[in-house]
Parts: structure tokens; sequence; C-alpha cells
């Protein structure tokens, strides 16, 4: 039998990482939305144990998810919705002319 890889981190290099964001923006994760004139906002009770976070990686599976959480600790994202908001993401393709962050960019692909 193959020896069972290690598990990797949620992070940038992650091949699952825009699918990771994509479920944190969503409604089971920060439900990230538009608002009239304030712009951006997030539903997050700003626990430093980021219980969205480590509910969406348990359900994805085959992450290792103590040391996703020092990586993010490590870049001062302390709670759900600083993860959303940081916006780490593989650089984009092209730039466009708005400001369209990465993931508006991603979900408003068909
Ligand atoms: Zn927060």
């Amino acid at each position: 039998m193959k020896k069972k890889s290690a598990l990797l981190a949620m992070t940038t290099d992650h091949p699952e990482w825009g699918k990771f964001m994509a479920r944190l923006h969503g409604p089971r994760g920060c439900n990230a939305r538009q608002k009239k004139g304030v712009g951006t906002i997030y539903t997050c009770g700003h626990e430093s144990d980021r219980p969205r976070i480590r509910a969406i990686l348990q359900e994805m599976g085959d992450v290792d998810i103590p040391h996703t959480m020092g990586c993010f600790t490590k870049r001062g994202l302390m709670c759900d919705c600083a993860v959303a908001r940081s916006g780490i993401a593989p650089a984009p393709k092209r730039v466009l002319p708005e400001q369209r962050s990465w993931w508006e960019i991603m979900m408003s692909r068909p």
C-alpha cells in the first residue's frame, strides 16, 4: 500500500484554495454581500478559533486544519472575516479596471 501523503494546509498553494475561498464567502461561510454605501459586509463573530473556516475545512477533508489556522495566525488573520477580507489569492490573470475583488470575478464565472 502506498503511504498516505501528508495533509496540506489550506493556503494559496493548495489546489482547492479557490473553492475554499468561494465557500468562505458563501452563505455557509461569512456570507459576503454588497451593501449600498457600505461595501462588502460579512457575517462573523470574530472568534479566534474561526468556526466557519473550521467547518468548511472539515467538510472539504484532507486538510491540515491546525497548520492552516497557524498560517492564518501568522498573517494576522484572527477571525473568519479577516481571512475572507484578506483576499489572499493566486495572482489574477488580469486586473480589471473596476474595483472587483478576485473572488467576485471568480464567482461571476458561469
Ligand atoms: Zn471577523
